[in-house]
């Protein structure tokens, strides 16, 4: 439909970008919202579900005090004034994996409002205001079956998995974004991180991004400078944080090849593609009139007494901004490698590995190295790699042992990655600990000078520097195994160098 994009560089010289996010959070709660079954991710389809959460005649809601009070603690923590009275209310859609053909969600009146939450963008603090934070049901799962690619064009049947519909669902909005300019895709990754990183310290979800457990809608208008904000598009389920930058951009770029056509942009919800990273129209955007929202006639308001929500207020942990200022000083670090561990997402993983007994270093050397290069390779995020802080604190105590050098330990990692065990338990299973008794090694050692009687000639001239080859040779044929420095040594003794 659009021909040649123009550049990002002139769209930004000829329009203002305005963004907004919407993200849904999956709580960890133990029970659904309305009813007692169970939330875990994954089971058999339609196995954790009851007359409530199927949406059946004469069942009744009872609102879940654990998800409440987690929502507010996320409104606290996104610096929200907390509602002293509110609703839920019924939202009127009819869609095959909504059981009751409504949603329980809050409109008018939500729990959570006026808030800001603080990003850092290349060094700079941007504040990102908050519109609300409010709590709803989550929908089942429809599985599009018998098709190529999943979707429902082309496939034969369509399945209904209920088990997600009724799961708690905080829905967090930011008020408008203006002003960011060329760097609105940055400024939109960095906000998800952040929330991401602030809803994860308080404990109240797993905010997996790949399973689901949170979710992003982006918001985008163009307008040129001086002109009224333009017509917004939402583009829905984000479901990464490069696809929530690369969702602007592309967004910004389509939007921008339309206006200097002369064309208008259309209100509507779009789809993003993560393997071209464009979107596509999907339906266009209900107003609030088409869901016939009314307050939720089964539920009794919520009134959260003030003091109560003074104690949760007091109990917040430390926030993950402040939190990594406090660490970047404990660890030594520079701004810069601050950054690369922030990016890389893997200050949680260096802290309880230092915390299980690695120093800040070495932990960050594993982590930013090796396992982060292999989290890169195989597309998942570096704390799902398949390596525990532990066992990177016990693959560094090994090390710091003597018992592996860093070559055999590269490999001990790669067999933990796959799931082989611990390190020691890989270390002795296949047998890679370093060789340094001299009984053992003399043999090699032997053999080295034997199949290399001029480099031994040298040694024993004095060349001592020639060494390293015969070291090499004694490497070589223990499999890397042998302690350097006891070879070395074993050398010079027996040519009397
Ligand atoms: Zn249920």
């Amino acid at each position: 439909m659009t021909t040649t994009l123009p550049a990002y560089d002139e769209v930004v010289a000829r329009f203002e970008p305005v963004i907004g996010l919407e993200t849904h959070v999956e709580l960890g709660t133990n029970t659904k919202m309305w009813c007692g079954c169970p939330t875990d991710f994954g089971g058999e389809p339609n196995t954790r579900v009851c007359p409530v959460c199927l949406g059946l005649p004469g069942s009744l809601p009872v609102a879940n005090k654990a998800a409440i009070e987690a929502t507010i603690r996320i409104g606290l923590a996104l610096n929200c004034s907390i509602a002293e009275w509110c609703r839920f209310a019924r939202k009127n859609y009819f869609y095959p994996d909504m059981p009751k053909n409504f949603q329980i969600s809050q409109y008018d009146e939500p729990l959570c409002f006026d808030g800001y939450l603080d990003v850092e963008v290349n060094g700079e603090m941007v504040r990102i205001g908050i519109e609300r934070v409010h709590l709803e049901e989550d929908t089942g799962k429809t599985l599009h079956v018998g098709g190529a690619t999943g979707r429902i064009h082309g496939a034969t049947e369509s399945l209904v998995d209920y088990n997600r519909a009724g799961i708690p669902l905080v829905e967090i909005v930011t008020k408008p974004i203006p002003g960011t300019g060329a760097l609105a895709p940055e400024v939109a990754r960095a906000y998800v991180a952040e929330l991401r990183d602030v809803i994860r310290s308080l404990g109240v979800s797993d905010v997996r991004m790949e399973e689901g457990s949170l979710r992003c809608d982006v918001n985008t208008s163009l307008n040129r400078p001086g002109e009224e904000w333009g017509t917004r598009t939402e583009t829905k389920n984000v479901n990464s944080l490069r696809s929530v930058e690369r969702a602007v951009r592309s967004e910004m770029l389509r939007q921008a090849s339309v206006l200097e056509a002369g064309g208008r942009i259309t209100q509507e919800t779009r789809h993003f593609h993560e393997d071209t990273g464009d979107t596509t129209s999907g339906r266009s955007k209900e107003t609030a009139t088409d869901y016939r929202y009314f307050p939720e006639p089964d539920l009794v308001p919520l009134a959260p007494d003030t003091a109560w929500v003074a104690e949760l207020k007091a109990a917040l942990p430390e926030l993950p901004r402040l939190r990594r200022k406090r660490i970047q000083q404990d660890w030594g670090l520079s701004d810069l490698d601050m950054q690369s561990v922030v990016n890389a997402g893997a200050v949680e993983l260096i802290e309880a590995t230092v915390a299980a007994g690695a120093t800040p270093a070495a932990a960050r050397k594993w982590w930013l190295g090796e396992l982060s290069r292999r989290a890169n390779e195989t597309g998942v995020e570096l704390a799902d790699v398949g390596a525990t802080p532990a066992q990177v604190a016990e693959l560094q105590g090994l090390v710091d042992a003597g018992k592996l050098n860093d070559k055999l330990a590269r490999t001990v990692l790669e067999g933990v990655v796959a799931g082989e065990g611990s390190p020691t338990e890989i270390m002795t299973n296949r047998n890679l600990e370093v060789v340094s008794d001299t009984g053992a090694l003399t043999a090699a050692v032997d053999e080295a000078i034997a199949a290399n009687p001029d480099v031994a000639d040298k040694i024993r001239s004095g060349k001592v520097a020639a060494a390293g080859a015969l070291v090499g040779a004694v490497m070589k044929t223990t499999r890397g195994q042998a302690d350097a420095k006891t070879v070395r040594e074993l050398i010079l003794a027996r040519l009397g160098a």
